[in-house]
């Protein structure tokens, strides 16, 4: 019999199976830290005011009424355990405590509706990895053909490069079209401009716990203690941009301008239903690399354009977190093996999620084959790139028996210079 809340979750809602944590302002009051559930949030502060965490007896201090999660993210997984066992009792629907006293939940529940969502973190660092075999051998394939696509390094290491935190924004911000520098293929010299080749990238991203100190690696069976959940992301890119100014040391000021997350970040403990084995890696990896029982997670993506003439979202990929050919914990551990000091959190991503089909692939770039093959959308507009005014979403689930623990979505609209 799964567990029950005594609030009314719809199917396709966030049930007291998945309480994703995020950071809120309401109305009225200072930011601060909430679990969803249904429609409404959960005010942790004021629980926290109250004293329903201290039997947890992991604070030595407020956590909940600061402005991001950091401080929480911090106390590492008994904390977090034990924090996700007092929700879940006190939303369930044998605990009188909230069920009962109506005043209490008036001042402790919050309609999302109501509220805006802020970043979850203080982002002190972000790393984009490049994980998916199927996105990096069709990009590989359309640079250097399909014998050449694969670089001799990626299927030994978790290819990465350091992105930019400050530019991370929320789900919900405009997204501004850069300018830059390209260099058209039939001209000699560069030329500055906006872009005309804006793209998304369908990424998910994991938020870094207690951190590890610097000099001091991280063992690949303790990868999994120093990370909290998994958020959606959007790396947004500009290929022309890309294109000139990659080499030799890879992504600079073609994915800088922006990068979207979702705002509630969804614990490893709400998706141990989902968990699903790494499939074989040939060849087998560094002994640094290889985990105990390494596993992968079953999360449907999509991703979904809107443009300012269409009346409702089309999907434009479908793909699944299980495409992935590194794992979380491989990625964690090699971030660290050199001594590189990962803090509370830091944002590491996934890199695009595109599957072996057409249609999982996760970015306009291999869905077009590079402008090859615009999208053909069903108001009969075409696109190869994204123009100003298109909305893109990705959202993201695991099916369960009867209930859905998703990640809600991460949104963004392109926006001209001018605007
Ligand atoms: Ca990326």
């Amino acid at each position: 019999m799964p567990l029950k809340s005594f609030i009314d979750v719809p199917a396709d809602s966030l049930p007291i199976q998945n309480l994703p944590f995020g950071v809120f302002q309401p109305r009225e009051g200072k930011t601060r830290v909430g679990v969803a559930i249904g429609d409404l949030i959960l005010d942790l502060s004021i629980l926290e005011e109250l004293g329903h965490f201290q039997s947890a007896e992991f604070y030595d201090r407020k956590v909940f009424s600061e402005d991001s999660l950091n401080s929480f993210l911090a106390l590492g997984r008994p904390a977090w355990r034990a924090t996700r066992e007092i929700l879940q009792h006190l939303l369930s629907a044998e605990a009188a405590t909230l069920r009962d006293d109506t005043r209490l939940r008036e001042k402790v529940f919050h309609a999302q509706k109501d509220i805006t969502m802020k970043l979850p973190a203080r982002i002190g660092n972000y790393t984009d990895f490049y994980s998916s075999y199927h996105h990096a051998h069709n990009v590989g394939t359309m640079l250097r053909g399909p014998e050449n696509a694969l670089m001799p390094n990626w299927k030994w290491l978790p290819v990465a490069y350091h992105g930019r935190a400050s530019s991370v924004v929320v789900s919900g911000a405009d997204v501004r079209r850069p300018s830059g520098q390209t260099k058209p293929p039939d001209a000699s010299t560069p030329v500055f401009g906006l872009t005309k080749s804006l793209d998304y990238e369908l990424e998910m991203a994991f938020l870094i716990g207690p951190g590890n100190s610097l000099g001091e690696p991280v063992p690949i069976n303790r990868a999994i203690d120093h990370i909290f959940g998994l958020v959606l992301m959007n790396d947004w890119s500009a290929r022309d941009i890309q294109a000139w100014e990659y080499q030799p040391l890879g992504p600079f000021l073609a994915k800088n301008f922006c990068t979207s997350i979702s705002p509630w970040v969804v614990m490893f403990e709400a998706l141990e239903p989902f968990r699903k084995p790494l499939p074989p890696q040939d060849p087998e990896p560094l002994p640094y690399l290889r985990g105990k029982n390494d596993f992968t997670f079953d999360i449907h993506l999509e991703a979904s354009l809107q443009t300012s003439s269409m009346d409702g979202p089309h999907i434009i990929t479908r793909t699944n977190f299980q495409n992935l050919y590194w794992s979380i914990a491989q990625q964690l551990a090699h971030h660290a093996v050199n001594g590189c000091n990962l803090e509370p959190g830091d944002l590491l991503a996934s890199g695009t999620i595109s599957g072996a089909t057409e249609e999982s692939r996760g970015c306009m770039l291999e869905l077009t084959w590079r402008g090859a093959n615009p999208l053909k959308l069903p108001n009969s507009e075409t696109r190869k790139w994204l123009e100003d005014g298109d909305t893109l979403t990705i959202t993201g689930w695991c099916q369960g028996d009867g209930y859905r623990v998703g990640f809600g979505e991460v949104s963004g609209r392109i926006i001209g210079s001018d605007k």
